[in-house]
Order: C-alpha cells, then structure tokens, then sequence
C-alpha cells in the first residue's frame, strides 16, 4: 500500500482498517493527546501550525491504483478531521475523493462536521469523542453539546453514527453518557485512560459499562487495553 491511506498497526488497529490523516497538527490542545509523541513533535508546535497535509494528489493516485470499494477509511487518528477555527475545505476535499472511489468514511472528530454531511450516506459513521472530562481539558475543540448536536444532526439524516469514550477521564460521567447519549449513537466503543496515571478502578468500571451496555441494548465494543484490566482482575 502506497499513498496516504495506510494500515493501523497496534491499538490503532482497534478503529479501523485503514487510515488517513489530513492535517500536520491539531488546535484543540487536550492535555492527553498522544500524537506529538507518536509524531515524534513538540506539543505547543503541533497545536499551533495546523497546516492540511499534502495528500490530495497522492490520494487521487493511490486510489486509481489501489481497489477501496467497499472499504472503510478512518478520519483521522494523528490529527482531527474537522480543527475548530481552521478552513476544513481539504477534509471535504478527502472526503470527495474516497466516496468517488467507492470508499465509505468513518469519522471521529471533536469538532463540527455539519458541513459535510451532505457527502455521507448510511454506509459511511460519523463519531465523536466524549471522555467525561470537563471542557477546559480539551479548550479549543467544540464544545460537548455541539458535538452532540452534529451527531444528532448526523444521527437523523441516516448516517450511522458512533461514539468514541476513550480516553475515559472520568468513569461515572461516562456511565451517565452511555444512557443519555443511546438514542442518537448506533455504536459505542469504550476505551481507557492510557500512557497517564489514574485512579479509576478500570475492571469495575469496565465490568459496570458493559453490563450497562448489555443492558441498553447497545451495539458496544471495549477496548483491548480495557478488556485486558477486566480480566486481569476477573
Ligand atoms: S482532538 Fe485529538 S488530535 Fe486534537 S488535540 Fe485532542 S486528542 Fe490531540
């Protein structure tokens, strides 16, 4: 595979098949984001120069080479898809381009992505991030109601939808939201707090979301690294 779609390796592997990051850096300025550190960046200089990456042209190449009908294409996991206050013109643009090719989306931001919900349909997930945290843990992205609004938004036009709680920042809100945030999401997928200490008991809340789940009749996935603290302790 040669292009700027590529493969997940690792824990990445648990969103998706495959990938496609759109921009340099990201504004949003949580203080647990992982990607300077796998982008090998200095913090304040990948919140500040948030510049779209130059992929259109290798894209349109790598997608009249390589077969993607059918296939899932996740946005995006060094950087979000919709940066609050930026032009998100090449996002649109990325989106264009793979759903030409036959490629569905699957979306993660913690942004806005109204804009582009014309170019999805019921094939392709539109998913934000919740962690249970407060806004000032993640300052410059778009605040939880409006994030829930587009999902919502996204939710009544047909496009499936999707809820990242990962990384969990606080276990009890995160309960609160699986009940309160089911009738506009069509999958949750829960995660941990990782490379960050914590004091969350993750197997009792790991055991308690998925009873919880099973419950609400979600469609529900957990993550390995949790699944991993709810057997240990099983
Ligand atoms: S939205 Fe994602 S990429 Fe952007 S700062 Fe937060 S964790 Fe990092």
């Amino acid at each position: 595979m040669s292009g700027p779609i590529y493969e997940p390796r690792g824990a990445a592997k648990e969103y998706g098949d495959y990938a496609l990051n759109i921009y340099t850096g990201c504004p949003h300025e949580c203080w647990y984001c992982f990607a300077p550190g796998v982008l090998h960046k200095v913090r304040e200089e990948f919140h500040r120069h948030v510049e779209p990456r130059s992929i259109l042209i290798p894209l349109e190449r790598q997608l009249a080479k390589e077969d993607f009908r059918g296939k899932t294409v996740h946005l995006c996991f060094t950087c979000d898809p919709y940066p609050m206050w930026k032009d998100t013109t090449p996002t649109r643009e990325v989106i264009k381009l793979l759903k030409a090719a036959g490629a569905h989306v699957q979306i993660l931001t913690k942004g806005d992505g109204h804009r582009d919900f014309d170019l999805l349909d019921g094939e392709d997930w539109y998913g934000i991030t919740l962690t249970g945290g407060e806004e000032y843990e993640e300052p410059m992205a778009a605040s939880f109601m409006w994030r829930y609004e587009g999902l919502g938004a996204a939710h009544k036009k047909g496009i499936k939808t999707w809820i990242s709680f990962e990384p969990v920042l606080n276990a009890e809100k995160v309960l609160n939201l699986l009940r309160t945030t089911r009738h506009n999401a069509d999958r949750v997928k829960i995660g941990k707090l990782n490379y960050h200490p914590s004091d969350i008991d993750w197997a009792r809340f790991g055991r308690q979301a998925e009873a919880l789940c099973q419950e609400l009749g979600l469609d529900y996935t957990i993550k390995e690294s949790l699944r991993r603290e709810m057997e240990r302790e099983a």
